[in-house]
């Protein structure tokens, strides 16, 4: 294809509505009836709905039944208009706020910060997803190391694999970010982390599991090396969160990661992932209060009032943190054990198929996100040959591979086996 073909490919696939409904470039003159509207919102969720319905995304949607979306819908209903900023208006949202911060402290076994220190006590917010989660976190450890540390130029030590949202907080906040490798199992190379501590570092980060390649950081020895410094370890589970508990529970070999480790001083985990909430939720717990504190912000002299806030919002979506309130009650521990069983049943089924197709690897050793590379074939090819048969994969690169990460949609009758009859059909025709 030459350049301007590809663009124009492109285009059409970012696009792909440019002649097929009307485009709205200013306001109509006349507002359109609602019925209207909402006829044309409807069309383009048929348009869109089969394809994530059926199972071809990887990660994207995580639950995605129709029952259970219909009711976080009718959840969001019910609080359309509801903004946190206003305790006195919707004091229902704190309690909402709260209670999404305590249910998911107590599954990550907030309980136990009491039992090493006195006096500590999870404490968190409610952010709108797993980058603000993120963001937030290393904010506090900016301000934190400079206020109880003295360190002016702060830096985070984390392993390559650690999402870009980490990388996008040092790039806004002024960290300096000091990347370490990972071994052949996809895992944080400790020794390398140690190493990288210097009189700048304010913390540590690990993953459980990383995005690209669904593999869990050493967060008991990382979380250590933190406590022996008297620095500070922030744990990603905005992929795991929900998943790794029940998924031990059920008998799956899960590393400790949580606030069990007495190193660990906050975790990102996010609602809109494997909590099942609508897109737009995460929540974001430190240890204590104190480490907290540094992510809120109050301007006490603006003519515009006493202004305070606990995330990087001011007006925030009550409407979707009461949904996901309404998704964590709903679900409860039995809906989530459930769901990961049905979960990690598929990746194991889709595990031991990839290991059977020649070409075709597994890179590490995870639970749901399934990386696929090989020695052999070009697998950005294979990828290629995927998508044509309608599959969203996530494209990986250092080493090159592909993901799929497993959620309720791929845990539906015959979408494993329906993978795997094309994922073999698509290294044959690359080969
Ligand atoms: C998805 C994800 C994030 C970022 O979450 P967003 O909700 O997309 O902002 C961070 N870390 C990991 C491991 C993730 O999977």
């Amino acid at each position: 294809m030459s350049a301007p073909d590809i663009l124009q490919n492109l285009a059409k696939q970012l696009k792909p509505y440019r002649d097929r409904v009307e485009t709205m470039e200013r306001l109509p003159a006349e507002g359109k009836p609602h019925a209207e509207v909402l006829a044309l919102l409807e069309q383009l969720r048929d348009l869109e709905a089969a394809r994530w319905q059926q199972g071809y995304a990887s990660g994207a949607v995580y639950h995605g039944g129709q029952e259970h979306t219909d009711f976080l819908s009718a959840a969001y209903r019910t609080q359309s208009q509801s903004n946190p900023l206003h305790p006195d208006l919707w004091p229902s949202a704190a309690k909402f706020e709260a209670e999404v911060v305590s249910m998911t402290a107590s599954m990550l076994s907030g309980a136990e910060v009491r039992t090493h220190r006195r006096g500590d006590r999870v404490a968190g917010a409610v952010s709108t997803g797993g980058t603000e989660s993120i963001l937030l976190a290393m904010l506090a450890y900016r301000d934190w190391g400079r206020d109880e540390l003295g360190i002016a130029q702060p830096e985070v030590i984390v392993p390559v694999t650690a999402h870009a949202a980490f990388e996008k907080a040092a790039h806004y906040f002024g960290i300096g970010l000091v990347r370490v490798p990972v071994g052949e199992d996809m895992r944080a190379d400790v020794a390398a982390m140690r190493a990288a501590v210097t009189e700048r570092t304010v913390a540590l980060v690990g993953s459980a599991p990383s995005f690209p390649h669904g593999a869990i950081d050493p967060i008991e020895e990382i979380a250590a090396i933190a406590e022996e410094r008297g620095i500070g370890c922030h744990v990603d589970a905005c992929l795991g969160g929900f998943l790794l508990p029940f998924a031990e529970r059920l008998g799956y070999p899960v590393p400790p990661f949580d606030f069990r480790l007495p190193g660990v001083t906050s975790i990102s985990v996010d609602t809109h992932k494997y909590g099942y909430a609508a897109k737009g939720t995460s929540v974001i717990l430190y240890r204590n209060q104190d480490l907290f504190h540094h992510q809120c912000y109050t301007a006490a002299d603006w003519p515009g009032g006493l202004y305070v806030s606990s995330t990087l919002l001011g007006s925030r979506p009550g409407a979707l943190i009461a949904a996901a309130w309404a998704a964590l009650v709903a679900t409860g521990e039995d809906g989530y054990l459930d769901s990961a069983r049905r979960i990690l049943a598929a990746a194991d089924r889709l595990k031991a198929g990839v290991r059977e197709i020649p070409d075709l690897k597994v890179l590490g050793d995870p639970l749901f996100v399934v990386a696929i590379a090989s020695d052999t074939l070009d697998i950005y090819q294979v990828m290629e040959q995927m998508s044509r048969r309608g599959w969203s994969l996530n494209g990986l690169h250092r080493p090159v591979a592909f993901h799929l990460a497993l959620t309720r949609r791929h845990a539906e009758d015959g979408v494993v086996d329906r993978f795997l009859t094309d994922l073999r059909a698509a290294a044959d025709e690359v080969r």
